[in-house]
């Protein structure tokens, strides 16, 4: 198979030693070994100020395979549209209490809100509309970026990996997001455009890291919603390689119905229809993100 060919693959069905859909040669990322204890968690912030470009869809799949590899892992909903809330069947709206009160009440304590899903080893402490409210009600108080790093640390002892959610804007909520992480995922949705706005998201991280947060590392760039089948696509994964070369996963995550089903019937595509391509990219992508260190 030559290489103009392999554009046509998935990820996964691209094999080993070959080119994968991002034009370089694609490594071989091995089964995690099981770990013997949980925790300290890893905290990774799912960020893109563009909207519909995959953030709540990676957050989904990528917990929920991670999980399937035996890892503990905590999701945060911290955008106050409650996608991924709704996503794993929990209504958010019909809840008193959310991570927003965690925000700006006091008393409260983070173990009363995570909730089981249906995954086993996979959390959620939730959100609803009630969060759009943070943002404005922050501004006022004390190491107002740091109000979300303050809530996960009774938790992280617990956890092997905690996945942050976060809102489609680069306001007070995301920097308190990127202020708690250890690392920065960002999802680019396969079109024309999908770099426009990355600048600004890239500068607002080096802020984060430079005043409030030494430690962030941007984890990667994952091109999602893939049509191997346009040369347009491929030519958008190209100029992403190009720019951003060695940050960009291996793993692309290919554009199907099946993600938007597996919403509707609000369970992760990896028990939705487990042996999906789908599922078996965003198993690939949990594999990879371990490899690369970016999980434990
Ligand atoms: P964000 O959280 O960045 O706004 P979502 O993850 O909610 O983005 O995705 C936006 C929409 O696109 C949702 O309806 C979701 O089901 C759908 N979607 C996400 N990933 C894919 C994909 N790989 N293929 C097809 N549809 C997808
Ligand atoms: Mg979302």
């Amino acid at each position: 198979m030559d290489r103009a060919d392999v554009h046509l693959l998935g990820t996964e069905e691209a094999a080993l030693g070959q080119y994968g859909p991002t034009g370089r040669p694609l490594p071989a990322f091995p089964e995690p070994a099981p770990l013997s204890e949980h925790g300290p968690a890893r905290v990774i912030a799912m960020c893109n100020q563009k909207g519909g470009v995959g953030k709540t869809t990676t957050t989904i799949n990528l917990g929920a395979a991670l999980a399937e590899y035996g890892r503990t892992v905590l999701l945060v909903d911290f955008d106050p549209q409650g996608a991924l809330s709704v996503g794993l069947g929990i209504n958010a709206n019909e809840l008193d209490v959310t991570v927003y009160n965690l925000l700006i009440e006091r008393g409260h304590d983070i173990n009363e809100m995570i909730r089981p899903t249906r995954v086993s080893g996979l959390d959620l402490v939730p959100a609803n509309i009630d969060l759009s409210a943070a943002e404005v009600q922050l501004v006022g108080e004390v190491a107002r970026e740091q109000v979300l790093a303050r809530i996960l640390r009774p938790v992280l002892d617990r956890y092997d990996v905690v996945l942050i959610d976060c809102q489609p804007s680069l306001g007070l909520l995301t920097v308190n997001a990127l202020t708690a992480a250890h690392g920065v995922i960002i999802p680019l949705e396969t079109e024309y455009f999908a770099m426009r706005g990355v600048a600004l998201l890239v500068e607002t991280i080096e802020k984060v890291t430079d005043r409030l947060n030494p430690r962030l590392q941007v984890d990667g760039i994952l091109a999602t919603m893939y049509d191997g089948r346009t040369l347009h696509a491929r030519e958008v994964v190209e100029s992403v390689v190009g720019h951003f070369g060695d940050r960009v996963f291996h793993t692309v995550i290919s554009r199907t119905v099946k993600f938007p089903d597996a919403t509707l019937a609000a369970e992760p595509i990896t028990t939705y229809a487990s042996a999906h391509q789908g599922a078996a990219a965003y198993r690939q992508l949990a594999r990879e993100l371990i490899a690369r260190g970016g999980a434990p």
